[in-house]
């Protein structure tokens, strides 16, 4: 995640407005963040308009997953389709107690619900201890197992420490993914060997700091390989425009997969298609469809 953005732009400008050539799932979307509260109806229409068909509300904490939840719901049997994680970010583990763990596992119960998240650890910043973000990871994983449901993981500046304790779980956990994985490629590897999923952000769009990510995207197989936004963060930087400030939304996925597709040397539409129905499987957003 990048800083919230204060100021944006409520319509996209037609040299931004790009359309995905297969169906898109953008598995990482901060919808209930503040700056979408004033159009969001817009930032759908956008969506569905790039070829963006489902989004995975990010709930990173009780608040933000309550009204994931209550978003997925309103918008039901509506296009994009919408659903939801639950989880305690590793930014605010220090709160972690019996009460949030009791509110999560009612969260995952609701059928709008396809995964466990955002959980992880970020050792970057450390808003909350080390200590107290591997026991609120710790509790969480302990949830996925019980409820069943993937995890959805955050994971910065602590890869070595996040694949001790993923091995130590993956027997009993279902699935997970490294969401906006932006490591190197002995951390990568780790993960991969554990069978894990890989979700990819604009990060590698960045000429400043996203180099490293360019040689290592095409050692994930498309069948571990999701996209996301990771909006209002993360505004790529290869789009036609630099529109500083400008806040991220589910409609530039587009962009996204074109800039991954390239360094994979991948058609667009193939890597569309294929990360599409590995983030369908991997949330299993049909099941959980049908069972509305
Ligand atoms: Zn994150």
């Amino acid at each position: 995640m990048a800083e919230p953005t204060d100021t944006f732009d409520d319509f996209l400008p037609e040299a931004l407005q790009r359309v995905s050539p297969a169906p898109l799932v953008d598995i990482g979307a901060n919808l209930t963040h503040a700056s979408f509260a004033n159009d969001l109806d817009a930032v759908l229409r956008r969506a569905r308009a790039a070829n963006v068909h489902e989004l995975i509300l990010t709930g990173t904490d009780r608040e933000h997953a309550e009204q994931a939840v209550e978003l997925a719901r309103r918008h039901a049997g509506l296009s994009p389709r919408l659903y939801a994680t639950a989880g305690v970010h590793p930014h605010d583990a220090s709160r972690w107690d019996s009460s949030l763990a009791a509110a999560m596992r009612e969260l995952h119960r609701q059928p709008e619900v396809v995964a466990v998240g955002e959980c992880g650890l970020d050792f970057n910043r450390n808003f909350s201890p080390p200590a107290a973000q591997e026991r609120a990871f710790e509790a969480q994983l302990g949830l996925a197992v019980e409820s069943g449901l993937p995890l959805f993981i955050h994971e910065r500046d602590a890869g070595s420490r996040m694949l001790e304790m993923l091995k130590a779980w993956r027997d009993d956990i279902s699935h997970a993914v490294v969401h906006c994985f932006t490591g190197e490629r002995a951390t990568l590897h780790g993960y991969l060997d554990l069978d894990l999923h890989i979700g990819l952000t604009g990060w590698l769009c960045d000429e400043r700091r996203g180099h490293h990510l360019r040689e290592l995207v095409g050692d994930i197989p498309t069948n571990r390989l999701m996209l996301e936004t990771d909006c209002p963060y993360l505004l790529p930087r290869n789009l036609p425009a630099k529109l500083k400030g400008r806040r991220h939304e589910p409609a530039l996925l587009p962009w996204i997969a074109a800039e991954i597709a390239h360094w994979r040397g991948d058609d667009e539409a193939t890597l569309a298609s294929a990360t599409s129905d590995t983030s369908r499987r991997f949330f299993r957003l049909n099941a959980s469809h049908e069972e509305t």
